[in-house]
């Protein structure tokens, strides 16, 4: 028997849980830890509440939860309840799959400013992620500065642009919805401090912001290289591209029946958070020009002013005490996934945050080809038993996938008109819904 614990219930864990089952079938058991009592990391907690399609895939990860061969194990904090050194001697294999839930730090003076507010923290704020319920972000201002030019950056400046009824059918959090439609924002900007041939956005995400009912983008034209340069572009970023010339064609016009701008600010790089009596005023911002494809600073500067900064510049994952760290590309140390004897990751603790959803998939059985080398038919180790009988000892209140569907019935029945469910955001109102 193979005994096989992933730590993670998100993409990265269930895609690596089906790999597991398809390699194995019954001659593998396998248990996906959550610190959180609910699974789908990401896809309940990061993905746009109001990418309802993206999300659907928990379905297809439903499928590998339910049965005997794979278990969650929710409510149960590894490096807490359990140390990873306690997994290892329980399981054959322990699969690292945490993801990157921590903002990198923007590196520039004034940040830790009131208002100033990282993406992981502010995406989890409405997405109801327990962590981040509490936040409490103000849009009383007119002025919001969204950092960096990747999807995520596209996300919170999608949300902060949206009307109430832009959310139905979506499932963002009451607490979220109530402070936005108190929102006095008028401007966003996004910053880049690259020009519009190194965005990171996507084509189907930018695409979004041309039918938003009250928010416009824009982007001046003066920012666009040459149309021919556009050649040298893979498709999907020539994509991108044009539409950002589509953006830099709209008519002014479209200011009267579109009162919102999102603004793209490209070339121009956070120097310093400027505030006012602790809360955010404004940036200070360097222009750039592209050298070699890196930004470089011109000398001149401008202020911006925000009254809300989110930082949307990428993340890291989570050290845990005794497993290999790579500092500098905030990940686990690993080679092709394996970090150490009978230690392996995948998904965002492998590789960074980087790549979709789907990127997981191949990943996940990547990961299950090396550990199935390594471990050959497995051995007469405890396993799940092992880990039940810890559990009693410790008095670990462990969810199950049952528990959870109760969860997920509760908050189904909650839900708002026309939404799919209305999350709990903290844990004990989701302990307390799985009943006895
Ligand atoms: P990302 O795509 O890596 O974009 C990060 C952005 O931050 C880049 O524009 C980067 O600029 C900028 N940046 C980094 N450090 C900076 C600094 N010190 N000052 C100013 N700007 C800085 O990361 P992400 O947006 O967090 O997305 C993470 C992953 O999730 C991506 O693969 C993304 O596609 C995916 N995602 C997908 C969806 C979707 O498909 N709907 C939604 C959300 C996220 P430089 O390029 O100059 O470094």
């Amino acid at each position: 028997m193979r005994h096989i614990a992933i730590v993670g219930s998100g993409p990265a864990g269930y895609y690596t849980a089906e790999a597991a089952v398809k390699k194995w079938g019954e001659d593998a058991r396998i248990d996906v830890f959550d610190k959180l009592p609910v699974p789908f990391g990401l896809i309940r907690t990061g993905v746009a509440p109001d990418h309802q399609s993206i999300k659907a895939v928990a379905r297809r990860y439903e499928k590998t939860a339910i049965g005997d061969t794979v278990r969650f194990v929710g409510n149960v904090a590894v490096g807490e309840d359990i140390t990873i050194a306690e997994l290892g001697e329980l399981y054959d294999a322990v699969v690292l799959a945490t993801g990157a839930p921590v903002d990198r730090a923007l590196p520039i003076a004034g940040a830790e400013a009131d208002n100033v507010i990282g993406s992981a923290a502010f995406v989890g704020w409405y997405n109801g992620h327990p962590e981040f319920a509490a936040l409490g972000p103000q849009l009383s201002g007119k002025h919001a500065v969204v950092i960096g030019m990747g999807n995520v950056a596209l996300d919170v400046a999608r949300i902060l642009a949206k009307t109430a009824s832009e959310f139905a059918g979506s499932d963002i959090v009451t607490h979220a919805l109530d402070t936005l439609r108190t929102s006095s924002i008028e401007t966003i900007t996004i910053l880049g401090r690259r020009g519009p041939h190194q965005i990171m956005m996507t084509p189907k995400e930018l695409g979004e912001l041309l039918h938003l009912e009250r928010a416009r983008p824009r982007v001046d034209e003066a920012d666009l290289p040459p149309v021919d340069d556009d050649a040298v572009l893979e498709p999907g970023q020539r994509k991108s591209v044009t539409l950002l010339r589509e953006f830099a064609a709209l008519p002014a016009e479209a200011a009267e029946e579109k009162p919102l701008t999102i603004a793209f600010d490209f070339y121009a790089s956070p120097q310093a958070i400027l505030s006012d009596d602790g809360k955010v005023a404004g940036v200070e911002v360097e222009r750039t020009t592209i050298e070699a494809g890196r930004a470089v600073g011109t000398g001149e500067t401008y202020r911006l002013p925000a009254d809300l900064v989110v930082t949307c510049i990428g993340y890291q994952t989570s050290p845990i005490p005794g497993v290999p760290f790579d500092e500098r590309a905030g990940r686990f140390a690993n080679d092709e996934g394996r970090i150490g004897p009978g230690l392996y990751c995948v998904g965002w603790a492998k590789r960074g945050p980087s790549g979709t959803i789907g990127t997981n998939r191949p990943d996940g059985y990547a990961v299950i080809d090396v550990v199935d080398a390594d471990i050959g038919a497995g051995s007469d180790r405890a396993g799940r038993d092992g880990f039940d009988q810890l559990a009693r000892e410790r008095e670990l209140d462990v969810v199950t996938f049952r528990d959870w569907q109760k969860i997920e019935e509760a908050e189904i029945a909650a839900a708002r008109a026309g939404a799919p469910r209305e999350k709990f955001v903290d844990i004990a109102s989701m302990i307390a819904a799985r009943g006895e």
